[in-house]
């Protein structure tokens, strides 16, 4: 896809672009959800609009009781497959064994291999084979998600691409769209919870307080997990890449109008 065309996805609802989505890459594209209130909407859209997008999530064996039961209160909502990753029982046992259950409290660079067994190397093999995924991220959620872009070319997942269709959407709207079409959220989010993680690693905030202020509270500086890692808009950067590496997919249809 056309670097000009991402940018046009600027001018575009949520809706207009899951539903784009569901009709140029159906099985091709995945939502990856972490059950927090963006992904719920964006739940909700797809089953509406374009149940053909697979969606999945990352079970870390870390996560609260609250996820679980929402998992399973949207496959009885939507009637939609949800695929479940999980870590790799062989990683996650050696690190355990070698620096303990609760290694991330140990330091930054421990937090980061908990993430990264438990979180993005799942998140590699839920991607394996797709042309495009979809999150959740808004801008307006941290300093550091400021920039990104509704349509974007992954550089840290081989060039494929990641749209954010609710880039631009405030808390407000979020809200707003969840009680106009009564989408069920984890009720963790009415207890002062505005990001939805790992149980040992995620914490309430107060009110005013930054909306990833809850997570990895004892670290300064970003709170990324290494799934958006960059979550900058990389698509400028896309332009030098070879062509051939770029995914695209044949004759996608023109974007709505
Ligand atoms: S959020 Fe915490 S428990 Fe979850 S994978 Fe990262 S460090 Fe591990």
């Amino acid at each position: 896809m056309p670097t000009e065309d991402l940018a046009a996805l600027e001018g575009k609802t949520a809706e207009q672009i899951i539903a784009w989505i569901g009709q140029n890459y159906a099985g091709g594209a995945a939502l990856a959800s972490s059950f927090g209130v963006e992904d719920m909407v964006l739940i909700d859209m797809i089953a509406r609009v374009a149940p053909s997008i697979t969606i999945f999530s990352l079970d870390t064996g870390r996560l609260p009781e609250e996820t679980y039961r929402l998992m399973d209160a949207a496959r009885e909502r939507y009637h939609l497959p949800i695929q479940v990753y999980y870590p790799n029982t062989a990683a996650v046992e050696r690190m355990t064994t070698e620096k303990g259950l609760n290694l991330f409290y140990g330091s930054v660079e421990a937090r980061k291999e908990c993430c990264r067994v438990r979180k993005v190397e799942p998140l590699g093999r839920a991607l394996h084979g797709k042309k495009a995924w979809i999150t959740g991220l808004r801008r307006e959620q941290s300093q550091a998600r400021g920039t990104v872009a509704k349509g974007d070319v992954d550089a840290d997942h081989g060039g494929m691409l990641k749209f954010s269709p609710l880039a631009d959407w405030t808390e407000a709207m979020v809200w707003e769209y969840v009680r106009a079409h009564e989408v069920p959220y984890s009720e963790l989010h009415d207890r002062g919870f505005p990001s939805i993680g790992c149980a040992p690693c995620t914490r309430a905030v107060a009110p005013g307080e930054d909306m990833r202020s809850g997570r990895w509270w004892w670290e300064q500086g970003t709170k990324e997990c290494g799934l958006h890692e960059h979550a900058a808009p990389a698509a400028a950067q896309s332009a030098l890449r070879p062509a051939d590496s770029f995914p695209a997919p044949a004759g996608p249809a023109p974007l709505p109008r």
